[in-house]
């Protein structure tokens, strides 16, 4: 349910509407638009009685939400969301560019790698700290010394930091170092710690599950929501598919369905989605042109010596070659780089 307020509909009505929500045990979640403002709510088990609110002062109408998926949706927000991440917004005009080694390994590593990307031209660091390896004997991250090295990272070039929590103890962690939580695609379901990044003030960036439908990823994104945490990017990084020729396959046809039915913002990650070096710059290119908000890359400057995902992490020349193009193709769909 959703109850829209007029365009004159002051702060006390929208207090009140808020009050008269929670007064009934429900959760309400007030989002600003650039006419009105609309009131989500949430909490109920069945129907919420419109009457109950119609006849409050400031209510233009009281809309019943047809999906699952309500605050995620457009019919919520008709407007895009812009979401911050230190101050870079990521949805605006500008497409945005992720970048960094899959894995922080060192201090040495992490700088000379967000150094090439930040002269490059990317507008934020990635690098984990935490990493969920399929076998446990493989190279698990730095834990907490990896987040403080992505910290320097920041310090020395500037780039706000996007790292991933696996769980809620390091989620408290990543919380304190980093500028945006990254939700990974193994735990795309984990929906205690959805909420958890939910209660979070720090903006998420929500992986898509690796065999996650439409509906499932944007229900993801709607614990988060519901939480209070509007602060959501979503993130295409290949599902699992028949495909043998590639590690996934880009679903690059989820980016203009999210954009139909959610006013989210929506990354494209190029590396994980196709896990080859050599398809990274043609399917970034596609991600660009289909109309995604921006690209998370791996980046390595030593690619056949990284600790996790080297076959598919780009060189640095290659980066900067990818920016090339970019800034060729965004402008022809409006955006700058
Ligand atoms: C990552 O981005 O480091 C990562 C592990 O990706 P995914 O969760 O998409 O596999
Ligand atoms: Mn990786």
């Amino acid at each position: 349910m959703l109850v829209v307020m007029r365009q004159n509909a002051n702060q006390k009505d929208i207090a009140a509407v808020v009050a008269a929500i929670e007064a009934r045990g429900l959760k309400a979640h007030p989002i600003p638009g650039a006419q009105r403002t609309a009131i989500g709510i949430t909490g109920n088990k069945g129907a919420v009685e419109a009457a109950a609110f119609e006849s409050l002062p400031g209510v233009l109408e009281v809309i019943p939400v047809s999906h699952a998926y309500k605050l995620v949706s457009r019919e919520v927000k008709s407007e895009s969301s812009v979401v911050r991440i230190g101050p870079v917004e990521v949805g605006g005009p500008r497409f945005v560019v992720v970048a960094g080694p899959c894995a922080v390994e060192s201090l040495e590593q992490a700088l000379t790698i967000a150094k090439a990307v930040k002269a490059a031209g990317a507008h934020l660091l990635r690098g984990g700290a935490f990493k969920p390896r399929t076998s446990p004997y493989s190279f698990q991250g730095l834990g907490e010394a990896g987040l403080k090295i992505l910290a320097q990272a920041r310090e020395a070039t500037g780039l706000p930091v996007v790292t991933e929590a696996v769980d809620l103890e390091s989620l408290e962690l990543v919380e304190q170092y980093a500028d945006a939580i990254q939700i990974g695609a193994r735990n795309m379901q984990n929906f205690t710690l959805l909420r958890r990044a939910g209660r979070s003030r720090k903006p998420v960036l929500l992986k898509r599950g690796m065999s996650a439908t439409l509906e499932e990823f944007l229900m993801s994104a709607e614990y988060i929501l519901s939480e209070g945490n509007y602060n959501v990017v979503l993130c295409e990084r290949g599902v699992r598919t028949f495909s043998d020729f590639s590690r996934n396959t880009l679903d690059l046809a989820v980016v203009p369905a999210v954009k139909r039915i959610s006013h989210l913002p929506i990354l494209v990650d190029p590396s994980h989605g196709t896990g080859r070096r050599e398809k990274v710059a043609p399917l970034s290119r596609a991600a660009a042109a289909v109309g995604a908000d921006g690209l998370m890359v791996e980046v390595h400057h030593d690619p056949d010596r990284a600790l996790s995902d080297g076959p598919q992490s780009i060189t640095p020349p290659m980066f900067e070659a990818l920016i090339h193009d970019l800034g060729l193709i965004v402008p022809v769909i409006g955006r700058t780089l």
